[in-house]
């Protein structure tokens, strides 16, 4: 018997994740939605509510919170608004996982609820960990919780270690990247490109941010440090290399070079289901690999001149402290003009390395970390 609170449960995952337990439910699997959150989709929500009948509903727009209350009076479903909603509904009494899918640091306050209040944390919302690493690793440490891997790189990763005798047996990480939908662009031909064709993932289908992320190359920087935190490995450990199809999701080294590799074709049902039914394996809705159709894998190093975001991301790793917060901050500010089209591409790393640099020393608590994401995105208004 499963307990879940779904964040974001109207996002790209959080459908997805709908989907999984729709599935499960279908295989005889005891799995119950107790809780559902979300920024302001109220049509789509209470769809949802009306379907998976959670206790509560957290919206985190205070308009829409009561535009919801009233679509579901007849239903007995509590409606909670703003940041306050969102973590009740995060560390929800009757749930016993929290799946974290909203996008952008909004989702550092409700990671952290989740863990206080004990549950296990199935984890999409990256920015969480780039923003307050420290914090939310040192949290689940002493509540002693289950952290499990969403993003597809990580959860490959977390499954390439299963069986692994310790850390000293382990030489690196090697994420895997698509190379977006620019992939072989020079810095010269990316000045122009358009919103419309950062927006055309190849192969993922995804919300509106990751998916400039993805064209930016920001995403697999973001990974970068979300697999440091994670799996407790250093910058210099983590390899990118880029791989087209999308097939291989991760790798890991062992000290002795043998190389083990998690595949599949690129269908996000698996790794959300495995942080779900984890370490059980159940029939899942994506399909089977067929290597013979696909013939060859490919592999490039990543293009550090034309994508600078990578770089950004691993030197602000390096320098530690809050300045992952303030490249994750400016990062979230400069996506959101270049979707409203006042700011070009190449705009976003420039934007980025300024909001680091301009990122004093400080401590890694809440308080100063949410100041770093504040102070970077009013930089990047300003200067955008
Ligand atoms: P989407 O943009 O599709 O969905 C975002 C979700 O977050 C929506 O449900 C949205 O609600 C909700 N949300 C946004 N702001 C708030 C807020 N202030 N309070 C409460 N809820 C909020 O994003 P994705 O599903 O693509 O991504 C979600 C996270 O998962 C991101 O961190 C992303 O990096 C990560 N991820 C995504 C992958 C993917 O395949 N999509 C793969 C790996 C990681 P509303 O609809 O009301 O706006
Ligand atoms: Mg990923």
């Amino acid at each position: 018997m499963k307990n879940l609170s779904l964040l974001g449960s109207t996002g790209s995952i959080g459908t997805q994740a709908l989907e999984v337990v729709r599935n499960l439910r279908a295989q005889g699997k005891q799995i119950s939605v107790k809780a559902l959150a979300a920024h302001s989709s109220v049509t789509l929500l209470e769809t949802q509510a009306r379907e998976f009948h959670p206790d509560i509903v957290a919206v985190f727009d205070e308009k829409a919170a009561a535009s919801l209350k009233v679509c579901l009076r007849d239903t007995g479903i509590q409606v909670l608004a703003g940041m306050e909603g969102l973590c009740q509904a995060a560390a929800w009494e009757s749930a016993d996982t929290t799946l974290n899918a909203v996008v952008g640091m909004v989702g550092l306050q409700p990671t952290l609820a989740a863990i206080q209040g004990g549950k296990t944390l199935a984890l999409a919302n990256k920015e969480t960990l780039v923003a307050g690493g420290s914090m939310v690793m040192e949290a689940v440490r002493r509540g002693g919780v289950k952290l499990l891997p969403v993003d597809s790189e990580h959860s490959a990763i977390f499954q390439c270690l299963e069986g692994c005798p310790g850390e000293a047996a382990l030489d690196k990480l090697i994420l895997t990247a698509s190379g977006g939908p620019f992939f072989g662009k020079s810095r010269e031909e990316l000045k122009s490109v358009t919103r419309e064709q950062a927006l055309r993932h190849p192969n993922w289908d995804m919300g509106a941010k990751i998916t400039i992320d993805s064209a930016t190359m920001m995403n697999k920087g973001l990974e970068v440090i979300e697999a440091s935190w994670l799996f407790g490995v250093p910058e210099d450990r983590i390899d990118v290399v880029i791989h087209r199809e999308s097939i291989i999701h991760s790798m890991i080294q062992y000290r002795d070079n043998a190389v083990i590799a998690q595949l599949g074709l690129p269908d996000m049902a698996v790794p959300i289901q495995y942080a779900l039914t984890y370490p059980e394996r159940l029939p899942s809705p994506a399909g089977e690999l067929n290597l013979w159709e696909l013939q060859k894998l490919t592999f490039f190093p990543p293009d550090s001149q034309a994508f600078p975001c990578l770089e950004l991301c691993r030197e602000a790793l390096r320098r530690g402290g809050l300045v992952p917060a303030a490249a994750n901050g400016a990062n979230e500010q400069a996506v959101l003009l270049f979707l409203e089209g006042k700011i070009g591409f190449l705009d976003i790393p420039r934007l980025v390395e300024s909001a680091m640099d301009r990122q004093k020393p400080g401590n890694v608590t809440l308080e100063e970390v949410l100041a770093a994401d504040r102070e970077a995105r009013e930089f990047v208004k300003a200067a955008g």
